[in-house]
């Protein structure tokens, strides 16, 4: 045992210890010395600056948010409420083909671009220049970074509905080297939105290519999620097999009601294709989504809800079939009258989210977006309804289970070094909660409230919440690919 000559900062004493490895709860001390996990086991005979003793509560790794928005909401030097509330320690930024960088500033924003911010916050012209600012004044909670292949088209195309050529492809060749030199985890692509639409696989191939010999990863919102959702797939799975890289399905779902049920074939098809190559995908716990408003996307909902309208924010948080009834036009017409604009969208089965959440190889990524007045409730909710609801209450999976969803599973994945588990060396990104309680309170009607259950959120060996207290401290760092030469 290590740590004895000298006593720690921080002890947890008799807590019920989930270590993120899936495997069996059990009683025991952890023992933190600066931003480190240092012993595990019984520690009763050495002193610390401070012990918290269990009562009942878990401790368990700070949950992995693998997939957000919150590019800009990182740089902003607020304490990132609404994900450290939920016990989330790191977020990864740079999702669906969109991040704040490369870009330069002044550049068009065609949506979904904005879903992450505005003019102002798109001001880094490379990729190093965002890790710097990150750095300088660095964010209450860990950030990994991708770098969003729609950001590389609007950065060097000057029309989005076409292929790129050769040159604009050996361009965007050049940035995305930087962003992997400057740190970037992975790339991410957003084939299903406008900027990326007309892009043909070779295309995202070409890119893939300079992944590979960087160990950096893919993670895509496919071409199609209704309809052609099966063809997306196997698109997907092709196009990183050529590359050899791996690869991460992002809020894997089935849209649409013609489409509801089809998660028994597409988990099928991951099995399959776990054999011969390195596939994840991750979810969220809703039947919901959410993004900017667009036309296409709301043919295959039952309900939308406006998120957010710049010329029209008196509708934010009402329902669009409601807005377009008392304007007296059509859904179209409402639409094109609030853009810009954001949408929650009605459009999942509940037995296809419960299938694709409790499947062993799902990860959890709240896919929320911190902007809009009333953002979708996944913002807020996603780790603690996953733990509550699916966890607890539905018996879906076992509590150690959808911890290694949140976070080892996650570390493994986007090859996040020494983070994840509870394990002397690793750092000591902790939350403590009790299992008893834990559930999300957010509501479509409500949706920023806090959670419920979550105690205490240590984030690099820093208490950042306790009884519902947020010290405004800034400890995360930005977790960079680690090099490989
Ligand atoms: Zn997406």
């Amino acid at each position: 045992m290590t740590g004895h000559e000298r006593s720690y900062d921080l002890l947890f004493r008799d807590v019920d210890i989930i270590d993120g490895t899936g495997g069996k709860i059990r009683r025991g001390d952890v023992g933190v010395i600066d931003d480190r996990i240092v012993a595990i086991g019984d520690l009763s005979t050495t002193g610390a600056r401070r012990e918290i003793t269990g009562n009942g509560l878990a401790l368990a790794p700070g949950f992995i948010d693998v997939h957000t928005h919150d590019d800009a909401l990182a740089l902003n030097g607020n304490p990132m409420e609404p994900k450290l509330t939920q016990g989330v320690t790191t977020v990864i930024v740079g999702n669906c083909g969109i991040s704040l960088s490369p870009l330069k500033p002044g550049s068009p924003l065609p949506p979904p671009l904005n879903i992450i911010g505005d003019s102002d916050d798109y001001r880094f012209p490379t990729f190093r220049k965002y890790v710097e600012a990150l750095e300088t004044r660095p964010p209450a909670l860990n950030v990994a970074p991708m770098v969003g292949h729609s950001t590389l088209r609007v950065a060097v195309m000057d029309r989005l509905d076409r292929p790129a050529t050769s040159s604009e492809i050996a361009a965007m060749e050049i940035l995305l080297q930087e962003a992997l030199d400057s740190g970037a985890i992975g790339l991410s692509t957003g084939l299903y939105y406008p900027p990326a639409r007309e892009a043909p696989p070779g295309e995202v191939l070409a890119l893939l290519m300079r992944l590979a010999p960087s160990g950096a990863v893919y993670t895509t919102h496919m071409r199609n999620e209704d309809d052609f959702l099966e063809e997306s797939l196997r698109e997907s799975f092709e196009t990183a097999k050529a590359a050899n890289v791996p690869l991460i399905i992002s809020h894997h779902k089935c849209m649409g009601r013609r489409n509801h049920g089809l998660s028994h074939r597409t988990l099928k098809m991951f099995d399959e294709v776990r054999k011969t190559q390195e596939v994840g995908l991750d979810a969220y716990p809703y039947t919901a989504g959410s993004s900017a408003l667009l036309p296409e996307m709301v043919e295959q909902c039952e309900r939308v809800l406006i998120t957010w309208s710049t010329p029209h924010p008196e509708h934010n948080g009402r329902d669009l079939a409601q807005v377009a009834k008392e304007w007296d036009c059509s859904i179209t017409d409402a639409i094109d009258r609030l853009l810009p604009a954001g949408a929650v969208y009605f459009h999942m089965a509940e037995d296809d989210v419960r299938r694709i959440v409790s499947y062993p190889h799902t990860m959890i990524g709240s896919d929320g977006l911190p902007r809009g007045a009333r953002p979708h409730p996944r913002l807020w909710g996603t780790f603690p309804r996953v733990l509550g609801r699916y966890a607890r209450d539905l018996k879906l999976m076992s509590i150690e289970r959808a911890v290694h969803k949140m976070t080892a599973l996650a570390a493994e994945t986007f090859r996040l070094s020494d983070r994840g588990r509870i394990a002397e060396g690793h750092f000591a990104d902790l939350v403590l909660f009790d299992p008893k309680s834990v559930i999300d309170t957010a509501t479509y009607e409500a949706p920023e409230t806090r959670a419920a259950g979550i105690r205490m959120v240590v984030v690099n060996g820093t208490v950042l919440l306790e009884d519902g207290k947020i010290h405004k401290l800034r400890p995360g760092k930005v977790i960079r690919r680690a090099a490989t030469t």
